[in-house]
């Protein structure tokens, strides 16, 4: 359809002038344009200058069957000829809102049995805050209202999501964090677990909570979120005794657990969702982006029997949006997700695929800049480093050598993404083991040629 496009230059003098882009910088934007990608196909898209890139990160973490399914198009165009718009107010239903509830409640674990539809994961987290909170006042115990995050976490972009967010350059942009959110440390082992065994330093970590908790006092403490594996703070893998002891402290305080699984959910890690992966079952899911496999918007907090049946139970709970459980959205969730189930796709990922990336991409920590390669499922990091024995830090400013590496991948037709010096890939669950060749290939080489960068400009 975009075949006959204007010239790149053009293009990106358009954009640079009127599209205001999410987490961009514009004066970079304007000087040196965006790349524009005009189609994709299975793992790979393809830019305005016909240059076919493999996609690392499958979008933003979330085209998880791959780009150019034709099931998920005829389920959004079937569903728009028969009921293109209906909303989910004042005891309305209809039936793609209905089968698609049904279906998450058969694969989420637990008694994890009821969905409330959202737009987005940011919005998503935000029902979750006003949710929690109207547990605990609909129990008669509206001082339970403190939520515990994590610094480096990332629960979105509203007010209500980037408070529970741990990121400092989003709350010094505004004013955040809300009221009655405070943070915790990450299990960041790397990168600050000095000279503790992984072990000892997940469970450091997680006792921080009810550290916490003790402090603020149980009685004001409604819940505590967290992704099952940082993604935007870095894929930060935590060991396997945080988890467990997570769940331990949520329950015997009675504090209800969130898990954030907008980007482990719906097999990135190996399994359905990352909580199974990590041995816990949190009270609420956040769900988004694998859920459609972003071809459509759409966000859901999947909520336990307990919760439901307080939230349920008592008056009108006023919250709602008008795109909550959108037909089409819903449509396209439920052929998504039978694909995820019937091609085996998930299936592929634990049996195939990700024992496959696992190895090559844990390779990579023998080359010189290479300290700790993380992964699990279809998500993992490499951590750059100038000295892997001491777990340094370059002596620049962080992110320098990571973004000079994103450029070299880039460079190369590979997107990998950078979290200050650690990079991170999220591909497409179809990827196959000989496209898995290719981005260890393309990974090497743009390792390479940062190095070659590091030395000449003398930035270690
Ligand atoms: N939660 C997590 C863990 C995320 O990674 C993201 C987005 O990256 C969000 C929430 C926010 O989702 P959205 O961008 O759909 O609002």
């Amino acid at each position: 359809m975009f075949e006959n496009h204007l010239p790149t230059a053009e293009l990106q003098a358009l954009d640079a002038a009127h599209h205001m882009h999410p987490f961009t910088d514009g004066d970079g934007l304007a000087k040196k344009g965006a790349r524009i990608i005009t189609k994709a196909k299975g793992v790979w898209v393809t830019d305005s200058e016909g240059a076919e890139i493999l996609d690392g990160m499958a979008g933003l973490w979330c085209v998880n069957v791959g780009y150019g399914r034709e099931e998920l198009v005829e389920a959004a165009a079937r569903q728009m000829r028969q009921l293109p718009f209906y909303n989910t107010f004042f005891q309305t239903s209809h039936i793609p809102a209905i089968q698609l509830a049904k279906r998450l409640a058969e694969l989420a674990p637990g008694d994890l049995n009821h969905v409330f539809f959202n737009g987005s994961g940011s919005d998503s987290n935000d029902t979750n805050i006003r949710m929690v909170r109207r547990y605990w006042q609909a129990l008669e115990k509206p001082e339970k209202n403190v939520i515990i995050s994590r610094w480096n976490g990332y629960h979105g972009s509203t007010m209500g999501a980037a408070s529970l967010g741990g990121m400092k350059g989003m709350h010094a942009q505004g004013g955040l964090p809300i009221p009655g959110v405070v943070h915790i440390d990450q299990p960041d082992w790397w990168s600050e677990g000095g000279d503790l065994t992984p072990e000892a330093f997940g469970l450091a970590r997680a006792r921080q909570l009810e550290e916490k908790i003790l402090e603020i006092g149980a009685e004001n403490v409604a819940a505590f979120i967290g992704e099952p594996v940082q993604g935007a703070g870095g894929v930060i893998v935590p060991p396997a005794t945080y988890w467990p002891e997570i769940q331990r402290i949520c329950r015997q305080y009675d504090i209800l657990l969130i898990a954030d699984e907008v980007i482990t959910g719906f097999g990135r890690t190996g399994n359905w969702f990352g909580c199974q992966t990590f041995g816990i079952t949190p009270d609420i899911m956040t769900v988004a982006k694998g859920l459609t496999s972003g071809y459509i918007p759409m966000g859901a907090s999947i909520v336990s029997d307990r919760v439901a049946a307080v939230i349920n139970g008592s008056d009108e709970f006023a919250h709602g949006y008008t795109y909550s459980g959108h037909p089409v959205a819903a449509a396209v969730a439920l052929e998504n997700l039978r694909l995820l189930d019937e091609d085996g796709i998930v299936a592929r990922v634990a049996a195939e695929t990700a024992p496959y990336l696992k190895a090559k991409w844990e390779g990579l920590a023998a080359h010189p800049l290479v300290g700790e390669a993380k992964i699990v499922g279809m998500m993992g990091s490499i951590a750059l480093t100038p000295n892997k024995e001491t777990r340094a830090k370059f002596a620049s400013k962080s992110g320098t050598v990571g973004y000079i590496c994103r450029e070299r991948c880039f460079a190369n037709n590979l997107v990998m993404r950078h979290v200050g010096d650690r990079m991170i890939i999220s591909p497409p669950l179809v990827i196959t083991p000989a496209e898995i060749d290719i981005l260890i290939a393309r990974a090497l080489k743009s390792l390479d040629e940062t190095l070659v960068r590091i030395n000449a400009e003398g930035l270690n």
